[in-house]
């Protein structure tokens, strides 16, 4: 028999979020059986709890958004994917704005910090989630394919495509997550650059800086150019480079990272079921709707 499992003592980490640019605080602290991951607002008069499942998916452009009434919390998809690929079935979340901190745009810090305070065994059995069918989701339009299939054990295959040359066809694979921390955890968040110019001019990414990101350069950079970057990410100039088709001097950990980061975000997503699943997903060209739709579509089934 598996038990059930929170974390030792509490951890913060702090930091600006991606989308608005905020910096706050999230605090982890340790949960009762049966609590699952429960996000709590405590910047407002009242403390908001939103547990952290499909049904309070309030927006997935960018990022996994959670909302109970007006209350949201955003980004919540790299942590969600650490507190799933380290076995963290029960947390209270305490953060002090509308969004996580994007830290280094990848699972990397929560891992670290959930290892260092380690896990609490609790005095009840996980339950895990199985499927009575195959599942399935797609957005033929976008060529997004998602199945979900009954099995003993959990394995993902992930596929991503892009035109793009500088990341084209790619695939990563998990089978358990044993080797979660050590394959998928790291892999950071990818845009192409020009994305990053379009989302900074809709001010979509005030937290956005060229370390929290491996920005895809698939144009050649002018020096004009170089220089206007410079001073929207309030970095010098020289420090604008490009390496193998990346923005600045940030070095791919893997050949397929934003293939693993795909998964990482998957694992984030699909923890929103609100316990951890058993079953075998294949899923191509995945993002943050098709993670949380197929996870509403697996709660509406097994219901
Ligand atoms: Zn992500």
């Amino acid at each position: 028999m598996e038990y059930q499992t929170t974390i030792n003592k509490p951890f913060t980490l702090s930091g600006p979020g991606l989308h608005t640019g905020k910096y706050t605080h999230a605090t982890l602290k340790p949960a009762p059986a049966d609590t699952g991951i429960v996000l709590l607002r405590t910047d407002l008069e009242k403390m908001v709890s939103i547990p952290a499942r499909a049904d309070n998916v309030h927006d997935t452009n960018h990022g996994t958004t959670l909302a109970i009434g007006e209350v949201m919390v955003s980004t919540i998809e790299h942590m969600m994917s650490a507190l799933h690929g380290m076995h963290v079935d029960n947390v209270f979340v305490e953060v002090d704005g509308p969004e996580i901190p994007i830290l280094d745009g990848s699972a990397r810090l929560w891992v670290n910090q959930i290892t260092e305070v380690g896990l609490a065994t609790l005095e009840k059995e996980r339950k895990y989630i199985t499927l009575p069918q195959r599942v399935e989701w797609q957005d033929s339009k976008s060529g997004i394919l998602m199945i979900a299939e009954p099995a003993d054990d959990f394995k993902v295959d992930c596929k991503i495509e892009f035109e793009s040359e500088l990341i084209g066809s790619q695939t990563a694979a998990i089978e358990g997550l044993d080797n979660y921390a050590k394959e998928i955890a790291s892999c950071r968040t990818f845009v192409f650059l020009h994305e990053v110019e379009m989302l900074l001019s809709l001010n979509l990414i005030k937290g956005g800086d060229l370390d929290n990101a491996l920005v895809f350069v698939d144009k050649p950079l002018g020096e004009d150019e170089k220089e206007r970057l410079a001073k929207l990410f309030d970095k010098k100039k020289e420090t604008i480079q490009v390496h193998n088709g990346v923005l600045n001097t940030i070095e791919p950990y893997f050949a397929n990272e934003p293939a693993r980061h795909k998964l990482l975000d998957f694992l984030g997503d699909i923890y929103l079921l609100g316990a951890p699943v058993k079953a075998h997903f294949t899923i191509k060209c995945p993002g943050h709707r098709a993670n949380t739709e197929l996870a509403k579509k697996i709660n509406n089934i097994i219901a």
